[in-house]
């Protein structure tokens, strides 16, 4: 067998494995007559005087990071054991944007550590991606306790951080991990069913909606959809310039 052969072989199985027995079953998507649907441009909705915080004048990720890592913006500061910025490539071409840190990222300041990040990195690598390859962020940066969902108020407070780490990255495509990291960031108010399998554009920025994988964990039958989802955001990311 040749190295190209094994290759692929070995990126069957894992696929096989993650996604399971009847994925070869799928059939193609022809993803350019899926309806493209544009949002408001990053920023528009934000306050005035949120232009004036020192956060904006960052001019790389570190300095960003180190301008609001003491945030105390909402209640969260008061419960979160770490805040949690986000990791990858500062200049990766796509970002996934999950919901907010759980109890395994509130201990270590990782998004995305413990079996859901394993799966996530399995995901990846049946997409031929790694963790370098991304820049991995949440809308919320603080854990909300008991891991229950954000507060309309907690995401309005938080979400500028997260759209000036799109503004320095500048990534060509985004993935969102679950219902309402995509509801927060297009900013609606959509049923996880009805947000994907759409390609919208944010600030000329393709997204992509798929699971969140804690709740694939949950429900394993909604992986064959994660990979249709994760199958259309690699054949665009594979067409970026
Ligand atoms: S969740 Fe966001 S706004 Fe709230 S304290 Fe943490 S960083 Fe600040």
């Amino acid at each position: 067998m040749s190295s190209l052969e094994k290759k692929l072989r070995d990126a069957l199985q894992l696929q096989k494995e993650i996604f399971g027995d009847d994925l070869f079953v799928l059939k193609e998507e022809k993803i350019f007559e899926s309806e493209i649907k544009t949002t408001e441009k990053i920023g528009k909705n934000l306050n005035d005087s949120l232009f004036d915080e020192p956060f904006q004048k960052a001019e790389s990720l570190e300095e960003l990071d180190s301008l609001i890592n003491t945030c105390t913006k909402c209640e969260l500061s008061r419960t979160r054991t770490k805040f949690v910025f986000g990791i990858g490539n500062p200049h990766a071409r796509a970002m996934l944007i999950g919901e907010a840190p759980g109890a395994d990222e509130d201990k270590q300041g990782e998004p995305f550590v413990g079996k859901a990040g394993k799966l996530l990195n399995d995901i990846l690598k049946a997409i031929d991606l790694t963790r370098d390859d991304v820049f991995i962020a949440n809308i919320l940066k603080c854990r909300p306790p008991g891991n229950r969902d954000p507060l309309p108020s907690e995401m309005e407070t938080c979400m500028p951080y997260l759209y000036k780490q799109i503004e320095l990255i500048n990534p060509k495509i985004i993935l969102c991990l679950g219902r309402i990291a995509a509801n927060g960031l297009l900013n609606k108010k959509l049923s996880l069913s009805a947000l994907r399998g759409n390609i919208y554009e944010f600030n000329g920025i393709k997204v992509v909606v798929t699971y969140h994988p804690a709740a694939l964990l949950r429900n394993p039958g909604w992986k064959k959809g994660c990979w249709e989802d994760v199958k259309k955001f690699k054949k665009l990311y594979d067409e970026l310039n």
